[in-house]
């Protein structure tokens, strides 16, 4: 097989459930082409129903929205400190910058590849022994894989600093069957593009209390106070969501869970196929831990080993990609401080996401195997 009559198989790409164009035609129909509107309204209360345990949902125009604003609504100003995972996209990070206050990245541990408790606490202590108590946490679910949920809210709770659950690539997760996005303070989602469901962009803020669902909604929509004039009292931002991009959630949370069951397919499918081998592992699911497998990811040997299967599958019109690049990696963060145990460089240098969308076909999985069997002789 060669690149020109082969089908590009991608690593995760939209995938349209079939009801989502009614949404959008009724908001046609009905003119609701506006930042609100009941596809918006229908959205939050799908996903509210999903989440359970009271959760309170604010539909907004991305995930890194829906950061910037829970950092807000959490009080971290100039000048403040938020410990941040390390490992993770940049879009858990940035928002911190945005307020003029500054990451504080802590490193990973092996079972789930998320924040580790043990360089948190340490941070924690290190950073109130030189007299600043850092303002708030921002835990990841990386791949849809929760993070040590009792351990992070344990330490969290014990210094009394709040979390926030960047449960971006999550959507479908669970620990001991409570649903991921319920745990945090604050927890965002992301609908973007390549996400496990899509709107083509957009996020929510999801809480508990339902004041910070209705402030999230107010700062998003320009902080208008209660007048007939526009009067302001406070900066606003331009982050609701459209009513359009809204009916394509609502026809995505009809298919969220087959979703889930596609993408957990995938990862099976790669295990069973490629276990045999001792050049590569599997992230395994912790007792009480149920990840959507948003993205499925191996562990190689060594940096050559993955680097060969990465250009293998590239050869054959197959998209991979390493592991996130840690934040402590990247230039833009040079100057941060951050605790590290060695863990997220190694699992970077090592690590693949393999092809995991929830419209991959059977083939597609074959062939992925074949050209990774391959590069493993
Ligand atoms: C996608 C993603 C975000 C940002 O969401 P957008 O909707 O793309 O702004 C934040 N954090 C993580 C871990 C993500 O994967």
């Amino acid at each position: 097989m060669n690149v020109i009559d082969s089908k590009r198989i991608w690593l995760s790409s939209p995938h349209m459930g079939g009801t989502e164009q009614n949404f959008v035609r009724e908001a046609f129909e009905t003119n609701w082409v506006a930042p609100l509107g009941p596809n918006v309204n229908g959205f939050e209360s799908d996903i509210e129903t999903y989440l359970e345990n009271d959760s309170n949902v604010a539909a907004l125009s991305s995930g890194t929205g829906a950061l910037h604003l829970a950092l807000i609504l959490l009080g971290v100003t100039n000048g403040d400190e938020v410990l941040c995972q390390s490992m993770t996209f940049a879009a858990s990070a940035n928002p911190i910058v945005y307020l003029g206050a500054k990451p504080i990245f802590v490193d990973s541990e092996r079972e789930t590849w998320n924040i580790c408790p043990r360089q948190l606490e340490i941070a924690i202590k290190d950073k109130i022994a030189k007299g600043k108590k850092p303002k708030a946490i921002v835990a990841v679910h990386l791949y849809g894989m929760p993070y040590q949920i009792e351990a992070i809210h344990e330490i969290a709770s014990a210094y009394r600093i709040p979390v926030i659950e960047d449960s971006a690539e999550a959507l479908g997760s669970s620990y001991h069957g409570i649903k991921c996005g319920t745990f945090g303070d604050l927890a965002i989602l992301s609908f973007n593009g390549n996400k496990i469901i899509t709107t083509s962009g957009g996020g929510a803020l999801v809480s508990k209390n339902i004041k910070h669902k209705e402030k999230a909604i107010f700062l998003a929509t320009q902080a208008r106070d209660n007048a007939p004039h526009y009067e302001h009292s406070e900066i606003g931002y331009n982050y609701r969501m459209s009513n359009i991009t809204a009916g394509i959630g609502r026809g995505q949370m009809e298919v969220l869970d087959s979703h889930v069951a596609n993408r957990r397919r995938n990862f099976d499918f790669y295990k069973k196929h490629l276990e045999f081998s001792s050049e590569i592992k599997f992230l395994e699911e912790p007792e009480g831990f149920y990840s959507n497998r948003w993205l499925s990811c191996i562990e190689t040997t060594s940096y050559e080993l993955r680097e060969g299967i990465r250009l293998a599958l590239a050869e054959e019109n197959i998209e991979s990609r390493p592991l996130w690049k840690p934040m402590h990696q990247q230039a833009v963060f040079a100057d941060c401080d951050a605790y590290l145990n060695g863990i997220s460089d190694d699992l970077f240098d090592r690590g693949l996401c393999l092809p995991s969308g929830s419209n991959l076909e059977e083939d597609d999985l074959y062939r992925v195997v074949s050209v990774i069997k391959n590069a493993l002789r």
